[in-house]
């Protein structure tokens, strides 16, 4: 969830970065060829039309990297047909959904992108129930619900993925009233390592539906289709409190006691950085009943807003309007340039001043307090592997890179955040906000999950057919 992405993407450009390709198909075209014609959708390989803009993700970070093919998935006998490949030619697969990992895992280089962006159907079934393919955006699905009177909680961006998203957690801005977005995951389709499609339900496969629900992108196989129970789109009341920058440590030390003291409507996050100190949020209720709430979060503070907005409007109009009223195939179209990490909000940051100093340290850092409770806290671990249901919230640490030092000094920054916040919070991260340099990952993202996964990961993918630097294959 981000709150003020316009920051983000002024430090990021919108970057269209192609690197050179070879202009040659490499050896093992034979074996391609096959592959290609036996796949209903399109295979793109080096030195081929179409090739660059078939195997770039959100972040030019990683364009660099140069898959051995990318396979535009026309439905799930093709996503099969590109796992038996993968695994009798022993080469590294990897789904690609919305593309916004944090890490590029969707990029695998030498390897097979498995491109599920015409798997994007959205159907509505009885009792409000939804099936949409594991190639859906969020914009796609935030609109085909709202054509229905529904709506899923799930992020803000209209380009990330369904399937990253909701393999991950899936927090946003109706968290504390619906859940995670994983919450709302019934049953799903999934092609595992040997190949087969198979429904994953309570019945057919409980041990996978529970590690679907937030067991992180990338493991276990490859999902072609979530089922969700889905909720009434009412209309919301969304809020953005601008502060002055000088009392982002009184606004941090009311927001962490106000949050959790709020009812399960009342969703909302903060944005803080040099310049910034801004609290906005989403209220299931009307704007009569969400005022006496946010001055009551004023008084805390103990300094006027220097902008206060309230604004009643349909689901619909408000996802629109916390990604800025872009419309969807533009904000799809969008690239960027920025690193990430993050640390859980465990408990509430004691010293609010020494905090206030480290999110400041540097020009270019921004920090995005997301809550979480409510409907988040009341799941139990039994049904879902998502470790993080006692946190406040979550941290993520972000930084450009388009400044002197690169990459190199945005990860060195962001790095030196999440380490002293880790000192104060613990180690625990968000999945979603995947950081290749977060120490013992496993541990930070899965907690005590972690052993039941790694089995989970074993039945369905005994060779390690889906292994990655971050995975549970490993
Ligand atoms: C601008 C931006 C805004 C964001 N906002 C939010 C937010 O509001 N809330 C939130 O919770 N998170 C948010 N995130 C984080 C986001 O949830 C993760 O980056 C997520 O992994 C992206 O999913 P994707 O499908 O777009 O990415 P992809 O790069 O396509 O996939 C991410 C991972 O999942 C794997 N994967 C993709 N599809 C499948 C599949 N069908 N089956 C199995 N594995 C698959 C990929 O191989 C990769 O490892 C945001 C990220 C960005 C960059």
């Amino acid at each position: 969830m981000e709150l003020d992405r316009r920051t983000v993407l002024r430090w990021a450009g919108a970057v269209p970065a192609l690197v050179a390709v070879p202009a040659a198909i490499p050896e093992g075209g034979g074996e391609w060829e096959r592959l290609r014609a036996r796949l209903a959708g399109e295979l793109y390989r080096p030195g081929e039309p179409g090739y660059d803009e078939a195997r770039l993700g959100f972040f030019s970070l990683y364009d660099h990297r140069l898959p051995a093919g990318v396979a535009v998935c026309a439905n799930e006998d093709d996503v099969r047909r590109c796992v038996d490949f993968a695994a009798r030619q022993r080469i590294p697969i990897a789904a690609r959904s919305g593309g916004h990992s944090y890490a590029g895992y969707s990029l695998v280089d030498k390897g097979l992108v498995v491109d599920l962006s015409r798997l994007n159907a959205i159907e509505i079934l009885p009792g409000g129930r939804a099936k949409i393919g594991a190639g859906a955006l969020l914009g796609q699905v935030y609109e085909a619900l709202a054509a229905a009177g529904r709506a899923l909680p799930a992020g803000s961006c209209p380009a990330v993925g369904i399937a990253g998203l909701t393999l991950g957690g899936g927090i946003g801005v109706l968290g504390r009233k619906y859940g995670l977005t994983c919450d709302r995951l019934e049953s799903a389709r999934f092609v595992g390592a040997d190949g087969k499609a198979r429904p994953v339900s309570a019945e057919t496969a409980p041990d996978l539906l529970w590690a679907l629900r937030g067991g992180g992108g990338g493991n276990f196989g490859i999902v072609t289709s979530f089922t969700f129970r889905t909720a009434p789109a009412r209309t919301l009341t969304n809020f953005a409190l601008t502060f002055p920058p000088a009392v982002l440590a009184d606004l941090v030390a009311a927001w962490q006691e106000w949050q959790p003291a709020m009812p399960d409507e009342l969703w909302s996050g903060m944005g803080l950085g040099e310049t910034a100190a801004n609290c906005g949020g989403c209220f299931v209720g009307t704007p009569a009943q969400v005022n006496p709430l946010l001055d009551d979060l004023i008084r805390r503070v103990g300094t006027e807003p220097t902008e206060r907005k309230v604004t009643e409007q349909g689901h619909l109009a408000t996802m629109r309007a916390f990604a800025e009223e872009k419309d969807f195939p533009a904000a799809a179209r969008e690239r960027a340039d920025y690193v990430a990490t993050s640390r859980m909000l465990t408990h509430p940051v004691p010293d609010p001043d020494a905090l206030a100093s480290l999110l400041t340290s540097d020009p270019l850092l921004y920090t995005i307090f997301d809550a979480y409770g409510g409907a988040i806290a009341r799941v139990p671990s039994s049904e879902s592997c998502f470790p993080h249901r006692d946190a406040l919230g979550s941290i993520q640490v972000i930084r450009g890179t388009a400044a002197p030092g690169g990459e190199a000094e945005a990860r060195r920054v962001i790095g030196r955040v999440r380490d002293e916040l880790g000192r104060e919070l613990g180690p625990a991260g968000y999945i979603n906000y995947i950081d290749p340099e977060m120490p013992d990952w496993a541990k930070a993202y899965y907690g005590e999950s972690l052993p039941r996964l790694r089995r989970v990961a074993r039945k369905y993918d005994p060779d390690g057919l889906f292994a990655f630097e971050q995975g549970l294959a490993r």
